[in-house]
């Protein structure tokens, strides 16, 4: 908390509805838990920095000007709110067609009515771009910037462009669809929605599901690498987790003590008389299912004849959209059925479906969720589904049941629920009825369970957590780029082994000489790069510490001074010397184990086995990058189980698993070499796992360098291969030779 000055949020709609009364302006706030979470973090800021911090910045969609707004005293108290004047004919092709025509429905898993409309996109980058030109006037030292969800895609990105430091977390409240379904959309908007949002420090999901949907697909579509849940490239370093969004629990687990919703439960008693209540409550979408909903209950209500005249299903829909020819149409067919099955099985006393058309008051729907027997919640899917939250948190002594789609995000946290499948209607219709008949014991467990949960971890708990975690990307951010070599560390570097007398160099070969090939022949070296390691040959001790056979070395680098190492460690050659190993050759493991890495050629394609005198290899770089992932767990773990008692070992280098004697490394050539040759100044750079092993064998005033992101031992790190490069021909151009 202490980190941060003032946060600033950023989302469609502001915080209050803006209405105009007899010729003045007047605000209301929205309820919803968001609100609620933002003004207790402002809250507590207020309190830490025991002063008056500025109010929180919210910016949003908004006709009227600042001026206008900030001054009504509802808003005065709690935000500064900063709106953003988007024009009707942008809006359209933005809000109605970008973000609900293409990507409400292709996230819902709904490609069927997916609309990819002409100048859609355009719009909703202009839209984005109106966002961030108010939001830019606004941001200051020492915020945090809070963006919310898919009307916003590109603006962390826009963000971070001009505002490096900046902190800055986006969170999504609709789910990320799978790959298959995310690459239906076309390459220019996939990557646009990738890079804007890892623009991000921290991107917030609700499920883990969403968060490794999203990860793949900027694995699969800009090809960056990931390590854990972390994107690092060129100017980005952004988290992806899973931050399930909560509701205030105490507003509605207390709500049922309130007077005013003492009025309802009287009046929804005497309507109820002594049947059993059945209640759902969402907004009119396609994505909320209410139609297989409709067809479960008729289902239930033919198979267990014994409950007609006995249940009522109370379906609440919430106006949403319904100017949209697509939701009106909808809407009649939800009630054609209604008023099907209520002609079907309604008597002159009893209507099995009340249903409604209308948004319910607070107070009314703390009564419904209260007093129903069970809560039917059944949307084919949703990003969380803040009902069923709701519902659990609004049972008191006497507890109903919760019937939830395992489509919705909440079923995640809610498994004590009676999950279903909602296109499985005959599975939903017995979930009704096991829901009523469950004995109250059972009922109580379960609804505690969940609301245990709920208690623990609510939208204040959420918030916070987003917070803390923005917070540590930060930190992580800041050391990654600590170790990355600035121009500064490179001309010390190149100082100190000016003025040493006696420099040792190792130098790993593929990913740190040369960049990596489809294929290791592939990857010779240029002879500019054999001159410049000649060149640095002349005036320090090079050592080539590689993976590659013998042979390899010896083609390119013999007529060098330089030592080479090959294999890892297996042998070493002193310039113009011969090789020299203490391996003992026995290469009758190998024919042993080649037909099993042959057996994961053939079950991954693209990949290949590469036999060299100490060792094994299969290469996994030009396969299917997660199938090749899974079969490299697989043979690691399969060459670690047949290797015991042998004097073998198995290794993990980049997109390569390898097999070979055990007893020597890249660690335990370096230390031999350094007791040959003293020196005063030793500098190792190398790309992969296997140059770990050297980095540590090294004393302490060794300079190591890590090719590349991702964990290392190393001290410092450059991004990309031809760095090293010219960092080399830099050392090669400042030291006399002998
Ligand atoms: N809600 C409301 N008025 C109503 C009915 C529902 O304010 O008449 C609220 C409900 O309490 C919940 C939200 O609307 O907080 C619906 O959230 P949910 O995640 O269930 O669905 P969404 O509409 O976001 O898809």
């Amino acid at each position: 908390m202490d980190d941060f000055r003032r946060i600033v949020i950023v989302a469609y709609r502001l915080p209050f509805t803006i209405r105009i009364r007899n010729g003045a302006l007047t605000a209301v706030q929205n309820s919803g838990g968001l609100v609620s979470a933002v003004l207790s973090l402002t809250e507590r800021m207020k309190k830490a920095a025991s002063g008056t911090p500025a109010t929180t910045v919210w910016v949003g969609k908004g006709e009227h000007d600042a001026g206008q707004l900030n001054s009504l005293p509802e808003v005065k108290e709690t935000f500064e709110l900063v709106p953003v004047k988007i024009p009707d004919n942008v809006n359209e092709k933005f809000y109605g067609g970008f973000c609900n025509d293409l990507v409400w429905p292709l996230f819902h898993y709904f490609p069927s009515i997916t609309v990819f409309g002409q100048g859609y996109y355009e719009n909703y980058l202009k839209a984005n771009e109106l966002f961030f030109k108010e939001l830019r006037k606004v941001i200051q030292p020492g915020d945090f910037i809070w963006i919310h969800d898919y009307q916003l895609f590109l603006l962390p990105e826009m963000v971070r462009r001009e505002f490096p430091d900046a902190s800055v977390a986006f969170f999504l409240h609709i789910p990320f669809p799978s790959w298959e379904v995310f690459r239906i959309m076309p390459d220019g908007y996939q990557q646009a929605i990738i890079k804007g949002l890892l623009g991000a420090d921290l991107i917030g999901f609700h499920t883990h599901d969403y968060a490794q949907h999203f990860l793949k697909s900027v694995r699969r579509s800009m090809g960056y690498d990931i390590s854990l849940n972390t994107v690092m490239a060129d100017n980005i370093y952004s988290r992806a987790d899973a931050f399930p969004i909560s509701i205030d629990f105490n507003k509605f687990h207390d709500a049922v003590s309130l007077p005013e919703t003492e009025k309802y439960l009287t009046r929804i008693r005497k309507h109820k008389r002594d049947r059993l209540l059945i209640f759902s409550v969402d907004r009119l979408d396609y994505t909320k299912g209410f139609l297989n909903r409709l067809a479960a209950f008729e289902l239930f209500l033919e198979r267990y004849g014994q409950m007609r005249g006995k249940v009522v299903f109370n379906m609440v829909m919430v106006p949403s959209r319904d100017t949209i020819v697509r939701y009106q149409e909808m809407k009649k067919e939800i009630e054609a059925t209604v008023g099907r099955i209520n002609g079907r099985f309604g008597t002159l006393d009893w209507n099995p479906i009340a249903y409604q058309y209308k948004s319910l008051k607070f107070n009314e729907m703390i009564a419904l969720y209260t007093l129903s027997d069970a809560g039917l919640l059944t949307p084919l899917r949703d990003g969380m589904n803040l009902v069923a939250k709701e519902y659990v948190a609004a049972q008191s002594e006497k507890h109903g049941m919760l019937v939830l789609s395992e489509m919705a995000g909440a079923a995640a946290e809610m498994s004590e629920a009676i999950l279903v499948n909602p296109s499985d209607i005959s599975q939903t219709a017995d979930a009704i009825y096991q829901a009523l008949v469950m004995p109250d014991d059972e009922k109580k467990k379960r609804i505690e369970a969940m609301k245990n949960r709920l208690r623990n971890y609510d939208v204040f708990s959420w918030a916070d957590d987003i917070l803390r975690t923005t917070v540590r990307v930060k930190n992580d951010r800041k050391k990654f780029r600590v170790r990355l070599i600035s121009r500064d560390i490179e001309e010390r570097l190149t100082e100190s082994f000016r003025k040493s007398s006696k420099p040792l160099l190792f130098l790993d070969y593929d990913g740190t000489l040369v960049p990596i090939r489809e294929l290791p022949e592939l990857a010779i070296p240029e002879a500019s790069l054999t001159d410049l390691t000649g060149k640095l040959a002349a005036t320090a001790d090079v050592v080539i510490i590689s993976g590659r056979k013998r042979e390899f070395l010896e083609k390119w680098f013999s007529d060098i001074d330089v030592t080479l190492v090959a294999e890892h460690g297996a042998f070493i050659r002193h310039p113009g010397g011969r090789w020299e190993s203490s391996l003992d050759h026995d290469d009758g493991w190998k024919e042993r184990f080649m037909p099993l890495l042959d057996r994961y050629t053939a079950r991954c394609k693209g990949s290949f086995v590469e036999e060299k005198m100490a060792s094994l290899s299969w290469h996994y770089r030009n396969a299917d990058e997660d199938l090749a992932a899974l079969r490299a767990i697989e043979l690691k773990n399969e060459l670690e189980e047949s290797i015991q008692n042998m004097p073998l070992q198995v290794i993990e280098g980049h997109k390569v698993v390898e097999v070979k004697m055990s007893g020597y490394n890249k660690g335990s050539a370096a230390r031999k070499l350094m007791t040959q040759r003293r020196s005063d100044f030793i500098i190792a750079i190398g790309d992969d796992r296997t140059d770990e092993e050297l980095f540590g064998a090294l004393p302490e005033h060794a300079v190591t360098i890590k090719v590349g992101k991702g964990q290392t031992r190393a001290r410092y790190s450059f991004l990309k291969q031809s760095e090293v490069v010219a960092f080399l021909t830099r050392l090669a151009g400042v030291r006399k030779a002998d």
